[in-house]
Parts: C-alpha cells; sequence; structure tokens
C-alpha cells in the first residue's frame, strides 16, 4: 500500500479503523471533498489509481473564477498562478470562413494538470487527508451498518460510513464498482480525447480552438513557455484513422489554421496522452444513480470541456459533497436528503451549462454549422458575449441549498 498522511504503510488494510468518508478519485472533485471535509475534522481517506505527479487529459485551461472558487475550500492556488501562462483572448476557426476572435470575461490561467494536481494532492495531505496513491479501488460494497461501505483495493478493505464516488468521466468506473462487472458497448459514451506539450511560436495570450469534422482542438499556453495541444473528438471521427498520429494528419488536412497550428509544434518527449475508451458529455442517466454513493465532478454528468469550466465544476461539486457530508455525519441532514440536495446543486450549477455545451458541441462538429456559427459570431457582436460569456457565468458562492448546512465551513465566509 503506497500511502502518505498517518495511513499505514503495512501492506493491508486488515484491522483498519473505520474512517468518515473515503473518497474513491483524486482529481479535482476527489481532492476537493477530501480536503474540505479534513478542515472540518473529519476523518477521510483517498483513493487515487495513479501516482502524482501525472499527466491527464485536459485542455488545461483554468477560467478565471477558479482562484475564488479555490479560496472557498482553503486551497492556495498562489504556487500554480505564479508559473501559469495568463490568456486574455480566444480565437475560433473552422474549416472554412475567417476566424474569430474576441477578449476573454478575465484572465484565465494556462497551467498543467500535472502540476495542478499534484499541488491540491499536497495541500489536501497537509490538511491532513490519508492519501491513498497507486491504489485502484477495485469495488464499493454498500449495505454495512448505518448506510456504511467497504471500499475494496488489492490491498485489502477500509470501511467508510459514507463514500464520495468522484473517479472521473468514464461513467462506467463508477458504475463497475457499485454494480460489479463490465458494461455493454451501448453504455460507453462516443467521444475520446488526445494531448499533447510542446513549444509552439506565437501562441501569445491566446486560447485557440480550431474545429474540424467531428471534433475541435484546442491550443493555449501553459507554464514553462510550453504549449498544450488538447482535442476532443467523436470515436466514429478517429476510428477509421487507427492512430494518433494518422488522425492528426487527417485534422490537419481539414483546417488550414489548424493545419500552420500542428505543422509547426514542436512536441515534448512525452508520449501522446490518449483517451480512446469511450466517455460522454451530458447528465447521469438517473435511473444508474447509485444509493449507497455521493457522485462529485465529472462521475455525476459532465460539462461539454468547450465551456472551458470542468475544474472549476469538479471543485464546486467537491466542495457539495463535503458541506453534505458534514451536515450528514452530524445528523443534521439525512441521507435521502442529501441525495437529493447533491442532485439540486448539479441541477443548478451544470444543467444550464450541460444543456449549452451540447449545443455549441454538436454545432462544432460539423464544419458547415461551425464555419456558419463562427462567421456569425464574428459580426453579431451580442450573441458573441453572449456565448462566451454563458458559458462562464459561475459566482464562488455555495449554492442557495446548501447555505443553511455550511455552518463551521470555510465556505461560509
Ligand atoms: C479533452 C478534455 C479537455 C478538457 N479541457 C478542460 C479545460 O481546458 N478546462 C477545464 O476546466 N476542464 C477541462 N476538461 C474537463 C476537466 O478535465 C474535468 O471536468 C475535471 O478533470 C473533472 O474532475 P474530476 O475530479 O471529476 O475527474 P478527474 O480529474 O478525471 O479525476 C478522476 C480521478 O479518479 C481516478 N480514478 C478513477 N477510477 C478509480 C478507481 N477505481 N480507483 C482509484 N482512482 C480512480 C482517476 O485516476 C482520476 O485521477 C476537459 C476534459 C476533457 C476530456
Amino acid at each position: 500500500m503506497a500511502s502518505s498522511g498517518s495511513a499505514s504503510d503495512s501492506g493491508s488494510n486488515a484491522g483498519r479503523a473505520p474512517v468518515d468518508v473515503g473518497v474513491v478519485g483524486g482529481g479535482i472533485a476527489g481532492l476537493t471533498a477530501a480536503t474540505a471535509l479534513a478542515r472540518r475534522g473529519r476523518r477521510v481517506a483517498l483513493f487515487e489509481a495513479k501516482r502524482y505527479p501525472f499527466h491527464r487529459l485536459c485542455g488545461e485551461f483554468l477560467s478565471p473564477e477558479f482562484e475564488a472558487l479555490s479560496a472557498t475550500v482553503g486551497f492556495d492556488v498562489s504556487p500554480l498562478a505564479a508559473i501559469a501562462a495568463p490568456m486574455r483572448r480566444t480565437r475560433f476557426t473552422a474549416p472554412r470562413g475567417r476566424p474569430f476572435e474576441d477578449a476573454l470575461p478575465g484572465v484565465a490561467l494556462g497551467v498543467s494538470r500535472y502540476a495542478i494536481d499534484a499541488e491540491l494532492a499536497r495541500q489536501a495531505r497537509a490538511a491532513g487527508v490519508e492519501l491513498f496513491e497507486g491504489e485502484k479501488v477495485r469495488a464499493v460494497r454498500g449495505g454495512g451498518p448505518d448506510g456504511s461501505s467497504a471500499i475494496v483495493t488489492d490491498a485489502g478493505e477500509v470501511e467508510c460510513r459514507r463514500v464520495v464516488l468522484a473517479t472521473g468521466k468514464l461513467r462506467t468506473e463508477w458504475r463497475r464498482l457499485v454494480v460489479g462487472g463490465e458494461l455493454a458497448e451501448a453504455q460507453h459514451g462516443p467521444l475520446m480525447g488526445l494531448k499533447q506539450h510542446g513549444h509552439l511560436d506565437g501562441v501569445g495570450d491566446v486560447v485557440e480552438i480550431h474545429t474540424f469534422p467531428g471534433g475541435y482542438c484546442g491550443v493555449n499556453p501553459i507554464e514553462g513557455g510550453r504549449v498544450n495541444v488538447c482535442l476532443i473528438a467523436r470515436t466514429a471521427a478517429f476510428k477509421p484513422h487507427k492512430t494518433p498520429e494518422r488522425f492528426l494528419d487527417w485534422i490537419a488536412s481539414r483546417n488550414r489554421h489548424l493545419g500552420a497550428r500542428l505543422a509547426a509544434f514542436r512536441p515534448l518527449d512525452e508520449p501522446v496522452l490518449a483517451v480512446q475508451s469511450h466517455f460522454d458529455t451530458g447528465p447521469v442517466d438517473e435511473s444508474l444513480r447509485p444509493r449507497e454513493a455521493l457522485l462529485a465532478g465529472d462521475a455525476s454528468g459532465m460539462v461539454s470541456p468547450l465551456a472551458g469550466e470542468g475544474m472549476c465544476l469538479a471543485l464546486r461539486g467537491g466542495r457539495a459533497a463535503a458541506v453534505l457530508l458534514d451536515a450528514h455525519l452530524s445528523g443534521r441532514v439525512g441521507w435521502d436528503q442529501v441525495l437529493r440536495l447533491a442532485r439540486e446543486c448539479e441541477q443548478d450549477e451544470k444543467g444550464g451549462l450541460m444543456r449549452l455545451g451540447k449545443v455549441l458541441e454538436a454545432a462544432l462538429f460539423q464544419p458547415a454549422l461551425a464555419s456558419s456559427l463562427i462567421s456569425l459570431l464574428s459580426v453579431a457582436g451580442p450573441l458573441r458575449r453572449a456565448a462566451i460569456v454563458g458559458t462562464r457565468k459561475l459566482s464562488p458562492a455555495l449554492p442557495e441549498a446548501l447555505r443553511g448546512l455550511a455552518t463551521a465551513a470555510p465556505e461560509a465566509t
């Protein structure tokens, strides 16, 4: 067992005292939930399949709200802000028509997930979270006394009074943990992604979105003078090309602006990161939602990465889970109410963005529509503002439904 914090290194979880909350997944949602609970004095164990620092498929565009939002759970993002590349403008291109460029409604930050997740994990440990790295959870077995569950890893089992599933965009993952077995192909989502870091001259402080048939590719600066190239596409568009390299050649031939960028891109000596297993944007199927655990972050529904708000939303989801579980463990809220309020908050924070993201994504995936939409944005000032601001209008405040619950919380300040 590879743990940090106070957990034993004995290789077995046998005989361990139950924890208040077990968190599965150490992305932004899981790290936030765990840290916010630990700051409230709860005993928390967090299980992350990989070891920090590690690369992750992501555009690495931190929206302007991230800093203020992080402060509400006590994260200090100044070490990240100090290395980040600022972004002030956005630029869209399509296979046909003119590009359009506009100001972002604030300064966004470009920082790698390699740096972000490792820094938040360090702060989670400092807050008292028992962090089990390199520890993949194999199952979550509910049905214990008073709703407790067991988190099962290869090293043994940990009894948890409650569990948060923050396993990310592959919804089959939490289904596999709570239900067991593999899911049918039809239950996977239709999207895939690729990313690579490298050097590219002339990107400046702009986040670029280049559309191509069946997807789009983001190009933006990150720390150390590097650039992140990250794309999301329908798996059906990728499949005929078989390898990332051939797919990149193909998309470069479909959009000349993207082609020019990819031709000048000098990749670092890192493997292309590819998620070819399928994920999807949009809400979770309510009939599949588990009753024995709380879902947080992408696990509870994913907003299109086009919005550039996934990390903020994951942080909000983790924060809501912490407020709800703390109130529940203090006896102030019953479990059914926890599940209901969690759904209400998700709806409130992600519902509108999920719908808008789906519509924009569907349009941008089709070359003719993408070209028309981008031309329209170039001429229609108010519409353009609405599209840019509409995808990022989150305030750092706690959702209305949770305000009465966050008594001893840093969120309340
Ligand atoms: C292509 C792409 C580009 C994106 N670009 C941006 C962007 O530019 N800006 C932005 O804000 N958002 C972006 N997003 C969205 C953002 O990455 C996510 O919304 C955010 O990472 C969600 O955080 P999370 O904690 O829910 O999940 P994740 O960050 O995915 O973390 C889940 C974690 O759970 C772990 N895990 C899973 N199963 C297990 C298990 N069984 N046992 C132990 N650990 C497990 C995984 O290893 C992983 O570390 C993008 C997403 C994609 C796919």
